[in-house]
């Protein structure tokens, strides 16, 4: 009876979210997962009853959506849409990414923020959850255009945010040059110099480690991941897709652990590299990506190790250990099926969702190490987090102190996962565990604020 009640109570909560958000495929998907796992955590916990916890979260406490007009090279107006998703700032001001790609949309940054929320959460670090960007395609853009873009962007983002109020960062298509740009007019409109944005530079406030944060830290958790199996990266085969500023620095760290990455991938297909990416070729990613042509297909032009597959996905590629790098939806069930076959013993999401929830479903009901982006990729914004205490405290921290925090997060988020997430056969289900973990933080937190 109680079970009925529960996946009926499921049924409805979907329902309600489902027509309440039409057309938005991306959010609805990450609701239904966090849903399905915290809707019978919070039937098991009397004083969540009737506090509609997980229906205050799953609206935004504002959603701001504006003009940003801007004069391209040929002195042609161009008018893109801005977005900022200010999700929930129970625990602190709200922190998130900002996107500029053709596919951002209310419904994919509703999703993000969404998720942001948890991550944020699961860091310890006192961050709210939000996520922005724009319908901006920065691929094939001057510097002077990707500029006066963030200018125009920032006009208007600059009356919504603030270093107590909501802190922006980078995420797809916005990396140090567009922080650099961003951070640049808030200051000027403003007159403030203080950390409203992360990821910045060295010269003007930013961490070290931050480029790097996300993908180490990603390494970090799949370690973790592997310990509890009794294993490491040694030896391993691993397979990552994307060529971003994620997968570059997960590349870094898996080989430095004496992993051998055989892939990465671009929106035309992916490489397979039978000696692995080491050495020059990590750096050469980020060569690759600074090129702004989008083309993995670069790589073999380069490396004569390398083969390119057009049109594929990495997923074919046996391997020990999966890294999805690139972006949401990259992974589906018949991906799914075939790293299973394979003998794939973890797959450790780096990306924001890239497995679709039917491909999650498959490796939980193979109890292969899964673990969702939501906190395997937290160490960049929890290194966002310390950069932000670094501006609040007028310091820099050296590498080797922000790397050791970095890893004692990323450690503490693992343990948290297992805490929630473990059954009783001893496999631990980390969607279940980052989603509850994530969940009772911020819902301890809006119960003791009340009804805002
Ligand atoms: N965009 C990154 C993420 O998805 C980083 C956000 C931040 O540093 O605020 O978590």
């Amino acid at each position: 009876m109680e079970h009925f009640n529960v996946e009926q109570k499921i049924q409805d909560f979907i329902a309600k979210i489902e027509a309440r958000n039409p057309n938005e495929p991306e959010f609805l998907q990450a609701v239904k997962e966090v849903a399905v796992t915290v809707i019978p955590f919070i039937a098991t916990k009397k004083q969540y009853s009737g506090m509609k916890l997980l229906e205050r979260m799953a609206e935004p406490e504002r959603t701001i959506i504006f003009r940003v007009p801007w004069v391209d090279d040929k002195g042609e107006i161009q008018v893109n849409r801005g977005f900022r998703i200010q999700m929930n700032s129970a625990i602190g001001p709200y922190k998130g990414g900002i996107r500029f790609h053709p596919t951002v949309n209310l419904s994919v940054l509703k999703f993000l923020a969404f998720e942001q929320t948890f991550k944020n959460s699961l860091t310890t670090l006192p961050m709210g959850g939000g996520k922005g960007g724009a319908d901006f395609d920065p691929q094939g853009k001057s510097d002077m255009e990707v500029m006066r873009f963030c200018q125009a962007y920032m006009t208007e983002l600059c009356k919504h945010i603030g270093p107590e109020t909501d802190v922006p960062a980078g995420d797809i298509g916005v990396g140090a040059r567009e922080i650099g740009y961003l951070f640049g007019q808030y200051k000027k409109i403003r007159n403030e110099f203080t950390g409203v944005l992360t990821g910045k530079g060295l010269a003007y406030g930013g961490s070290l480690i931050r480029p790097e944060a996300t993908g180490y830290g990603v390494v970090y958790f799949a370690e973790q991941m592997l310990k509890t199996i009794g294993q490491d990266f040694a030896g391993k085969t691993v397979t990552v897709s994307g060529f971003g500023n994620v997968a570059w620095g997960v590349v870094k760290k898996v080989t430095e652990l004496g992993g051998k990455v055989v892939t990465i991938s671009g929106p035309d297909g992916y490489i397979y590299d039978k000696d692995g990416i080491s050495g020059e070729k990590i750096e050469y990613l980020l060569e690759l990506r600074a090129s702004g042509n989008n083309r993995a297909a670069d790589y073999a032009d380069k490396f004569p190790s390398a083969e390119f597959h057009a049109g594929k996905r990495p997923w074919e590629v046996k391997c020990d250990v999966a890294i999805p790098a690139a972006t949401q939806n990259e992974l589906f069930l018949e991906d799914a099926q075939l790293l299973v076959e394979n003998g794939v013993i973890c797959v450790t999401e780096a990306a924001n969702m890239p497995s679709t929830l039917d491909a999650i479903n498959h490796f939980l009901d193979h109890k292969v190490l899964f673990s969702p982006g939501k906190a395997s990729n937290a160490g960049g914004v929890a290194t966002s987090g310390l950069e932000m205490t670094q501006n609040s405290i007028r310091l820099n921290w050296s590498s080797e102190e922000v790397d050791a925090r970095l890893k004692e997060i990323m450690i503490g988020i693992h343990k948290a996962c297992r805490d929630y997430g473990k059954e009783e056969s001893g496999y631990v289900n980390y969607v279940k565990g980052a989603n509850i973990a994530g969940f009772v933080k911020v819902a301890e937190a809006m119960l003791a604020q009340g009804v805002v």
